[in-house]
């Protein structure tokens, strides 16, 4: 018996994928330790599973051995499938009567346009499921021992998409807050960025921090501050995918390293 049946085993109350029917779930950042027990239980029942390519293998090693894999998704550098076409892929599945997992990475809602999957779904009558998923912004900050808050420190996160957000998107409102920025799809545009934050007014010397390919093997974690983030990032090469979280809180993980026995490291 593996840990997954033994889990299962003693949960009560699953919910059952029936045919006709999509579940959309988010599958965490990569190591299957983070998906939730609901998105597990859509990998054993799915018929057929609809993946993005944030969606670690390890994870989809989980699918039940007779669940056939879909690709539809953004890949690094070739063409996209278009959204409106995987929202139709979704709702011809389930008109077929298959059980359908619709499986992203991180959270299916946070920047993973989960929602106009949903809006296709219910528009188009299809019974479906949401399953969060643990986004890839608070496994960063989990995996490089930056607590998302902290008493004293912050009372707000800010998550921001880098890219997507056009030339007129105006970044000052954010950096007045003084809360922590933590950005999604940002390596190609982190030296705009950073200098539209720092014209709002925050200083060149605000900590920083790229964390990429969190919760995978290739995580790589790297400490700057918002002037040096771009010049950092190229220099330690740095490759998406990639958080950035830039403010005052990524400081506590100095103290928090300084009892580095206690700090188990994450895969
Ligand atoms: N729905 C996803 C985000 C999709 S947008 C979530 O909730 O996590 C894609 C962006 O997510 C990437 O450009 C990167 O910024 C971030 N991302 C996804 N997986 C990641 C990972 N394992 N490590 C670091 N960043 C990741």
């Amino acid at each position: 018996m593996t840990a997954w049946d033994s889990v299962a085993a003693h949960r009560e109350g699953v919910p059952v994928l029936m045919p006709g029917h999509v579940w959309l779930a988010g599958a965490g950042p990569g190591d299957p330790g983070l998906l939730t027990l609901d998105a597990l239980s859509g990998l054993q029942q799915a018929g057929v599973i609809v993946h993005d390519a944030l969606v670690d293998h390890r994870v989809l090693a989980l699918a039940s051995k007779t669940a056939r894999l879909e690709f539809a998704g953004k890949r690094g550098g070739k063409p996209s499938a278009i959204q409106a076409d995987i929202s139709e892929r979704l709702i011809a599945l389930a008109r077929e009567g298959c059980r359908v997992l619709r499986l992203k990475g991180g959270d299916p809602f946070v920047f993973g346009r989960g929602g106009e999957e949903a809006l296709a779904l219910a528009a188009a009558n299809i019974p479906f499921r949401v399953i969060p998923g643990v986004t890839a912004g608070l496994a960063a900050l989990a995996a490089a021992s930056i607590p998302a808050t902290l008493r004293g420190i912050n009372r707000a996160v800010i998550f921001a998409a880098g890219h997507g957000a056009d030339e007129d998107f105006d970044w000052a409102p954010l950096a007045r807050t003084g809360q922590p920025i933590v950005l999604y799809m940002v390596m190609h545009h982190l030296e705009r960025i950073a200098a539209a934050l720092m014209a709002a007014g925050l200083t060149p010397q605000t900590p920083a921090a790229i964390i990429a390919s969190t919760a995978t093997p290739q995580q790589r974690i790297v400490i700057s501050t918002l002037e040096r983030l771009s010049d950092d990032a190229r220099e330690q090469k740095c490759e998406p995918p990639a958080i950035v979280v830039i403010g005052e809180i990524v400081k506590v993980r100095e103290q928090l390293l300084a009892a580095a026995a206690c700090v188990l490291p994450q895969q």
